[in-house]
């Protein structure tokens, strides 16, 4: 039985993304930049990471509130041992109609099949360039481009499917918008392009290095003959578009120039266990493991899960201001803890 709650804004809750690891085996600069992430760096220790019962526990109670979908995150969530024993636990739970994995692909090959027999239909890579050297000046770990672009290519033969996330920077990766919407028109795999946000505290950005939507589109219709598709669902995310020849379509992530806090359903547990209500929060988030393991019964997690949507009212993008991010500087969740 489905208990429909909604939140301070009239926001009832849908989607539950598990961060499964603090690890990365990128160094990107917005999100785990090498200076703060060297070698010396401590990472959760095992036990401080929610075990996959736990994860599956939570998902189940939360599935009562009225959660459908789950996405998998990380840091990389394919570092962490077995992922496909979760993907399978999850799929199995009642009311979960949608399982989705974000990754930034490098180990698909390794990975890949043992995932889809567990139940996992759909992955989002994050790959920010196709030129082998721009995308080896962002990740830091001279991973080139194509090798992921092989990757996504072995995933789509298994049979997932895919789209691809680029987080665009001013001055860093803009000029790969069209070489990218060139090269995946004609693949099976739907490329979306983020704008810029300032996740986390060690990203570096101001609104400078932000390329809206619009200047986006304005790029891609010099190239391509395109035209707009309408939403698909309520509170989707991305603004999507399709080639006029072939269909293929794909989007536009207006994160910054047109934020969609109002549609935001998406609860949020951290790879240490603490449950977010946004992406954004500074605030340290309820202790949902160490709830857990102080002996709370499913009924005490439900009530507790409730309790903290009931009060949410985060709504940081439609508020993003000058002032507000610099308010919230070196206060907010590192993205490696939370995903994006
Ligand atoms: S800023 Fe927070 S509330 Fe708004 S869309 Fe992002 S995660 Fe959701």
């Amino acid at each position: 039985m489905v208990e429909q709650i909604t939140d301070k804004l009239g926001r009832p809750i849908r989607d539950l993304r598990l961060s499964v690891t603090d690890r990365c085996n990128f160094r990107c600069d917005y999100c785990m930049p090498k200076e703060i992430f060297g070698d010396d760096f401590v990472f959760l220790p095992k036990d401080e990471l929610l075990t996959f019962d736990e994860m599956v526990r939570i998902a189940q109670v939360y599935t009562r509130l009225g959660v459908k979908k789950i996405r998998i995150t990380g840091g990389e969530p394919l570092l962490r041992r077995d992922l496909d024993k979760l993907i399978y636990q999850l799929n199995q739970l009642e009311g979960v109609e949608d399982i989705g994995l974000t990754t930034n692909g490098l180990l698909l090959k390794k990975h890949g099949q043992k995932l889809y027999d567990a139940g996992l239909r759909r992955i989002n890579v994050s790959l920010d360039a196709i030129d082998d050297a721009v995308f080896q000046a962002i990740n830091n770990r001279n991973i080139k481009a194509s090798t992921i672009l092989q990757q996504i290519d072995y995933a789509v033969a298994i049979g997932f499917q895919v789209k691809v996330n680029v987080v665009v920077q001013k001055g860093v990766n803009d000029d790969q918008i069209v070489p990218m919407v060139q090269y995946f028109k004609d693949k099976d795999v739907q490329i979306r392009f983020i704008e810029f946000m300032d996740v986390g505290n060690d990203n570096g950005w101001d609104f400078s290095k932000v390329v809206s939507k619009d200047e986006m589109l304005e790029m891609i219709e010099q190239n391509f003959d395109i035209e707009p598709v309408a939403p698909k669902y309520y509170g989707e995310v991305a603004k999507y578009y399709q080639h006029k020849d072939n269909k293929a379509q794909f989007g536009l992530i207006t994160s910054v120039s047109q934020s969609f806090c109002s549609t935001c359903t998406r609860a949020r547990l951290s790879s240490d266990g603490k449950f977010y209500g946004c992406l954004f929060s500074t605030v340290d988030g309820f202790n949902v493991k160490s709830f857990m393991r102080n002996g709370a019964t499913d009924n005490e997690l439900f009530e507790q899960f409730k309790a903290l949507w009931n009060i949410r009212d985060d709504r940081y993008s439609d508020e993003r201001t000058e002032q507000t991010v610099a308010n919230r500087k070196r206060k907010k969740i590192n993205m490696n803890y939370i995903g994006g």
